[in-house]
């Protein structure tokens, strides 16, 4: 249960609550230290400390050096700038980039823009639990491609990509590797040297640090232009004054969550898999996603004979906040493109749940969430046509 009117929040794919200690941190850089980070006096160099030392918890979290962290306004401004620079940066070597079928709209409407000015895009596919092959991208790479952006897991179903694999190949035949991070940074080990990583893009609150923050990686290899333009901000590359408080908050928030993570997303992949196993014996239910290569947090199923909006109302009426899958697709009604690339026929889609667990979540929540759910899809089933007379109650 979160906050005092008692709702029970399973979304925390689409964005965390800032925690105590972010907020305490970031507070001062609001109001008594308010001095922008360029300018030479006192107070303006506490800024500027602040942003370093955030630069420096940033590096730290993912095996960077500080030189190569660059601040955002987001997952999407990093996705954006890493895609649209290297695209434009490199454009004298091909215009070829290679992502999956199963990416962030930050990333896939990026692309489809690229097309538009003139680059070829492959979209690979995916297996049925979402996953890319590294060999499918080997042998999408010609003497054209420029970039490979593949995520390293997937904000709706949880799947962890082989990124390691990714980043061997793309390494091995000389092209830039860039990987959304964005749901993995805090929640899972990330080492841009091991993986081979030349670019990656970090979202705060997705981890319990403030919203409209980010981090792009670019590591020493990776030649990149910048997307905004303007002042000498970040090294020349991106322009803009600092985010002070959102970039204190964004370091600390990482920093807290690495340091915790081995405790806490065991905690929390024990809740999960208590969650899937119990919303599994519905009948007709089906996990979607990769059972092993999984985040810690993720929990996605489909009902047959189900209209998932309809569930998400239901359970709103009882407290208990969800998703079908992405926050930024539960605006449409399209069926989600990932459980299309996975194999999901259309109509099964409607029927499917996203729900995703946090700092937060507890044991008594995971029953209190299993009985609704129970009960919503057993009341959805009686009311619709197609549902065969066994499964109605
Ligand atoms: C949330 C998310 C983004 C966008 O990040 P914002 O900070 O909200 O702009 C990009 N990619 C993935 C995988 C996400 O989950």
């Amino acid at each position: 249960m979160t906050g005092d009117n008692r709702f029970i929040y399973m979304d925390n794919a689409a964005t965390t609550p800032a925690r105590k200690e972010v907020v305490e941190a970031m507070l001062p850089y609001m109001s008594e230290n308010f001095g922008n980070p360029s300018s030479l006096y006192g107070i303006a160099k506490k800024s500027a400390e602040a942003v370093d030392n955030a630069r420096a918890q940033v590096a730290s979290a993912i095996g960077a050096s500080p030189k190569e962290i660059y601040f955002t306004s987001g997952g999407t401004e990093a996705d954006n700038w890493a895609i649209k620079g290297a695209a434009f940066a490199n454009r004298d070597k091909g215009n070829h980039i290679i992502t999956s079928q199963v990416e962030h709209h930050a990333v896939l409407h990026t692309t489809e823009w690229l097309e538009k000015q003139g680059f070829e895009v492959t979209y690979l596919p995916v297996d049925k639990y979402g996953m890319v092959s590294p060999e499918d991208v080997r042998e999408a790479i010609t003497d054209r491609t420029i970039l490979v952006t593949i995520m390293m897991a997937n904000n709706e179903i949880g799947t962890i990509m082989p990124i390691a694999e990714i980043g061997k190949i793309a390494r091995e035949m000389g092209v830039l590797f860039h990987t959304d991070a964005v749901q993995a940074a805090g929640h899972i080990q990330v080492d841009v040297n091991e993986l081979n990583i030349d670019m990656l893009s970090i979202s705060g609150h997705k981890f319990r640090g403030p919203k409209g923050t980010g981090v792009l990686y670019i590591g020493k290899m990776a030649k990149i232009d910048p997307l905004m333009h303007g002042g000498a901000q970040e090294r020349h590359r991106r322009a803009g004054t600092e985010n002070v408080p959102g970039i204190v908050g964004i370091g600390k928030a990482l920093e807290l969550a690495v340091a915790e993570m081995d405790s806490e997303s065991k905690r929390i992949a024990g809740l999960r898999d208590i969650l899937i196993q119990k919303i599994l014996e519905i009948p007709k239910t089906h996990l979607n996603g990769h059972p092993e290569m999984r985040l810690p947090n993720n929990v996605n199923v489909v009902f047959e004979y189900i209209e998932g909006e309809s569930i998400l109302l239901m359970l709103n009426r009882r407290a208990i906040c969800a998703s079908t899958g992405s926050a930024c697709s539960s605006k449409s009604l399209d069926p989600s493109h990932v459980l299309m690339a996975c194999g999901l026929p259309p109509e099964i889609i409607h029927g499917s749940l996203r729900l995703t667990i946090g700092h937060d979540t507890t044991e008594d929540d995971i029953d209190y969430v299993v009985e609704n759910v129970r009960g919503v899809v057993q009341k959805l089933r009686n009311m619709s046509p197609l549902t065969p007379p066994e499964l109605r109650e």
